[in-house]
């Protein structure tokens, strides 16, 4: 899976098939679990730089955001990555430009290419911020940590005014004055 730009060729090289990346996300605080990621991937260069484009999918173990339940989740999509050479003087405005548009960079020097790694960044852009196990999960109660998806618990529930039902008395307070 590792590319030598030295010798690719105009007309690029494709890689189909399976990637075991567990020990590229063992460090990876939101990935508890990673099944086989199945990729198609296309490299070919292009005017000094580098394009990776293609697709990744695999299926995911995470943690819910919200009631800390371990769920498999799908993920994947097609991309499309481009790396440059990078440049020699490099301010810092060049920087937030450049990380607006998620642009990768070949540092001087650079013979190789992992298209594991690639496949791994492409893979984490698709997980989701907060992870929900299910799209309607209650979480849990701050107070005494019960699963409020299994089970109610007898703690007053502070704060749990509808905002919504706070301005329409709002409303009808100043229709009577
Ligand atoms: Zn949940
Ligand atoms: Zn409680």
């Amino acid at each position: 899976m590792i590319i030598q730009l030295e010798s690719l060729k105009p007309e690029g090289l494709r890689f189909a098939g399976d990637l075991d990346l567990t020990d590229l996300v063992r460090d990876d605080e939101e990935v508890r679990g990673l099944g086989p990621v199945s990729v198609d991937l296309r490299v070919r260069p292009r005017a000094g730089s580098v394009i990776v484009e293609g697709s990744v999918a695999a299926t995911v173990r995470m943690a819910c955001s919200r009631c800390a339940d371990e769920f498999d989740q799908p993920v994947g999509s097609a991309f499309y990555a481009e790396f440059r050479p990078r440049p020699e003087s490099f301010d810092k405005e060049a920087v937030v430009h450049d990380e607006d548009f998620a642009a990768s960079y070949l540092d001087a020097g650079q013979e190789e290419l992992d298209l594991r790694e690639v496949a791994r960044e492409q893979l984490l852009l698709q997980i989701p911020m907060k992870p929900l196990c299910r799209p309607d999960c209650r979480g849990l109660c701050p107070r005494c940590g019960a699963d409020w998806n299994r089970n109610e618990c007898a703690c007053p529930r502070a704060g749990t005014t509808d905002p919504r039902l706070a301005v329409l008395a709002e409303l009808s307070k100043k229709m009577e004055d």
